[in-house]
């Protein structure tokens, strides 16, 4: 990684070294942009991540995509099994992804090996870095100027890749509005003896979806959705303890279950920007949106906005456009609110009906999946939306390169 000189101007500045601000950058980078990525070192991510196949085509371009997936697990088969005593059951259900010409639905990964991909891409394309915090923001009129512990970073666009919680968001003066459902996910990685067959499966339960995802190896990830007074009995658990319930609630799929270090609790809620830029600043993945970890769509939603806005930016520079400038700003609203506006609704009514004991609402479930395993169009349809929206998909999502 190079040395920042900080009385240069950028054009770029991406702030945020999680999966979303170092893929944002090896790509603007990697198309010409003068850019800088500013930062800490990503710390230990407990997450784990379900790529589809656009996200694998956006870290494919980014150069990343070689060595994540020697760590990425396929799945190839993802089972729906009903384990309510609701009065409408749906049927079990299985996809395969062999039913719409796919080697996988997608590939799960630890955010760590996927962090370590990027970083060693980044260290590979000569990435410039200031490794520290913004703490300050300034919109200077034809720049924005970013105040770090150490110095000043000054570009003509600053790309918000910082979380969640993001500053960036904050500094640019964007509210949010937030939802919440009154579930919690308890998430862990766990050994088995058994193999997982690539094959994911989500159980559902009175009170929320209990899945596993296959991980590299005889490994998986779990998302176990439940009450917050029942979390607070199976954080009780020790490793022995906590190894046989999920042993017990995976009706023993997967052989012997080993719990790893890895644990933690995540109260389930949403959240939206109210708009996506202003000031000379847009907001990509979580600083923009966050989802709950159920229907895996938080950060390959995320790989969509950096696709879309390294397309947007590409052509702002054909045009002679300021790339900070409010056409690009609201070119790259316009193209991002279709696919952020269905992706939440379609997230929310999904979580709504997963975690809704309401006996309308798991009817229609029951007969929305029975409906799929039996109509052949319908149920393609529903996967092939899963991955990946056709409507408006960005030319790196689509693997196409850049006119
Ligand atoms: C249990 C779980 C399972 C999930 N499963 C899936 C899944 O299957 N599929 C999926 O698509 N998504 C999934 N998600 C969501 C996915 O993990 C997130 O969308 C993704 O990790 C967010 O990446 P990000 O880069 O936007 O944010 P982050 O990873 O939060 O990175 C933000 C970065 O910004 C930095 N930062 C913060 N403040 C500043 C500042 N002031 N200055 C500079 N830098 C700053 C931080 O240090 C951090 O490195 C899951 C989430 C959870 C919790």
């Amino acid at each position: 990684m190079h040395e920042h000189d900080s009385d240069r101007s950028h054009e770029i500045a991406v702030v945020g070294a999680g999966p979303a601000g170092l893929t944002a950058a090896l790509l603007l980078k990697a198309q010409g942009f003068d850019t800088v990525l500013v930062g800490p070192r990503p710390g230990a991510d407990p997450r784990t991540t379900a790529l589809l196949t656009g996200s694998v085509n956006v870290l494919g371009a980014a150069g990343a995509w070689d060595r994540a997936s020697a760590h990425a697990a396929p799945m190839r088969t993802m089972r729906i099994v009903d384990a309510t005593r609701r009065l409408v059951r749906a049927p079990e259900v299985a996809f395969e992804a062999g039913e719409i010409g796919l080697e996988a639905f997608g590939f799960n990964i630890e955010n760590d090996r996927l962090n370590e991909a990027l970083l060693a891409a980044a260290d590979a394309a000569g990435l410039e870095w200031v490794a520290e915090p913004v703490v300050g923001v300034v919109d200077a009129g034809d720049r924005i100027e970013l105040e770090t512990e150490g110095g000043r970073v000054r570009a003509r666009l600053a790309v918000a890749a910082d979380g969640a919680r993001s500053f960036m968001r904050e500094a640019a003066g964007i509210g949010v509005r937030t939802w919440d459902y009154p579930q919690h996910a308890f998430v862990t990685i766990f050994g088995h003896t058994g193999p997982h067959h690539d094959a994911s499966t989500e159980f559902h339960t009175p009170s929320g979806p209990f899945t596993v995802v296959p991980l590299e190896a005889r490994r998986s990830s779990l998302v176990w959705v439940e009450k917050p007074e029942n979390l607070a009995w199976i954080e009780t658990l020790n490793d022995g303890e906590l190894s046989r319930e999920i042993e017990r609630r995976s009706h023993r799929l997967l052989g012997k279950v080993t719990v790893e270090k890895v644990r933690g609790a995540i109260p389930l809620g949403g959240m939206v920007a109210r708009k996506l830029a202003a000031h000379r600043t847009v907001l990509v993945a979580e600083a923009g949106h966050r989802f709950p970890p159920i229907g895996a769509q938080g950060l390959n939603l995320g790989f969509r906005d950096i696709a879309g806005l390294v397309e947007i930016l590409v052509a702002a520079r054909r045009k002679g456009d300021d790339l900070g400038g409010a056409a690009t700003l609201s070119a790259y609203k316009r193209s991002r609110k279709a696919d952020i506006e269905s992706r939440t609704l379609a997230v929310d009514l999904l979580n709504r009906s997963l975690l809704s004991e309401f006996l309308p609402a798991s009817a229609a479930r029951g007969l929305g999946l029975y409906a799929a395993t039996r109509v052949g169009p319908l149920r393609r349809f529903m996967m092939r939306e899963g991955l990946t929206p056709s409507l408006g998909a960005p030319r790196l999502s689509r693997g196409l390169p850049l006119g």
